[in-house]
């Protein structure tokens, strides 16, 4: 299992833990490791609760709650794109729960909470487009793509990597954004040409980025925040957003059904809320848009105002009938294609 479960126990981390330690609480997480260990050592110190993070992507993390739903194991689901998110409050997976810190935040996370009857709620925001590598691009002699056209292009032939949208809320918002863009068949069509240039599905949404970045691939699908990490890294990596327009994901975070530490889930989710928690996202250097309007907008986050967004319909792409048709006929008709 790649995703190990880290345990940070009061011990491991070596923090004082308050007076009245508060029990345990288990979460989910779906951003990167960094900033999953740093929110579950940040909280147990403000409350000595002792945090448990098991860290997995949005795909998965939803079918982890459907297999567990009669024994529920999660407490919280931190993080991950806001499409799963709204599939598992429609599938009864996670609780109602009206933060008061709601009217503290930007309206697009709010919606997120509205359209799912209160299950979930946005705490970042990331737009969708191209991560590359200089240098191999230069040494191939290729353009860096500007445009979803230029992904069909023969000379990236087995040069682009993009995530499985069965484990992957990025893969999965990559496939949304292409359908409202494109129509359906013209984004199957899009999507099946593409594979000529694919050299791999990953498992994760954030592989691809990390691949470019290692130079084991030229081209990747991503949420263009992850390429800022990469090149503060030191890597020869840039970034681009779709001339055609691109989409977006709202980053959410939910309660799980029946959670065994529910009084602790809600004052993670309360926390989580807060620009004190948001900081802690660019302090690991992850540079989403924090949803709390008070959360000082990191200056390495892409800028949305740079960008042709569409209006990405998270209420119709989260529904939990069209999220599972769009994966199975990936599925059908781009996964099982044989590898060119
Ligand atoms: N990591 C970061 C930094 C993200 O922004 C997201 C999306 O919310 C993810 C991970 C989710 O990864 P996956 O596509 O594997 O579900």
């Amino acid at each position: 299992m790649r995703f190990a479960a880290v345990c940070l126990g009061t011990l491991a981390l070596g923090v004082a833990t308050p007076a009245t330690a508060q029990g345990v609480l288990n979460v989910y997480c779906s951003v990167q490791v960094e900033w999953c260990t740093l929110i579950a050592n940040e909280f147990q110190k403000a409350t000595g609760t002792k945090v448990s993070i098991t860290q997995k992507g949005s795909g998965e993390t939803i079918a982890q709650l459907k297999a567990e739903a009669q024994n529920p194991k999660g407490d919280v689901w931190f993080g991950g794109t806001g499409d799963p998110h709204l599939q598992a409050a429609e599938e009864n997976l996670t609780e109602v729960y009206k933060s008061p810190r709601l009217g503290e935040l930007h309206p697009w996370a709010v919606k997120q909470n509205t359209d799912s009857g209160g299950k979930t709620v946005g705490i970042y925001a990331g737009a969708l487009g191209f991560g590359f590598n200089t240098e191999l691009l230069a040494k191939k002699g290729v353009k860096a793509p500007a445009c979803w056209a230029d992904l069909l292009k023969p000379e990236l032939k087995g040069e682009i990597q993009v995530a499985n949208p069965n484990s992957s809320g990025t893969a999965y918002v990559a496939i949304a954004t292409l359908v409202q863009l494109m129509g359906e068949e013209k984004a199957f069509d899009f999507l099946k040409k593409m594979h000529a240039n694919v050299n791999a599905y990953t498992r994760s949404g954030t592989a691809p980025m990390k691949a470019v970045a290692r130079g084991e691939t030229a081209v990747s699908i991503s949420f263009v925040h992850d390429g800022v990490t990469e090149a503060l890294a030191g890597f020869p990596v840039k970034t681009a957003t779709p001339c055609e327009g691109t989409g977006y994901e709202i980053g959410s975070m939910s309660i799980v059904k029946g959670a065994r530490n529910l009084a602790n889930a809600k004052k993670f989710y309360d926390w989580a809320l807060t620009p004190e928690a948001q900081k802690l996202g660019a302090q690991a250097k992850q540079f989403q848009v924090p949803s709390n309007k008070a959360t000082p907008l990191p200056p390495e986050a892409p800028k949305f105002a740079d960008m042709k967004l569409i209006d990405y319909d998270q209420a119709k792409y989260g529904k939990s009938a069209e999220r599972k048709r769009l994966i199975a006929r990936w599925d059908k008709e781009v996964g099982a294609l044989p590898k060119p």
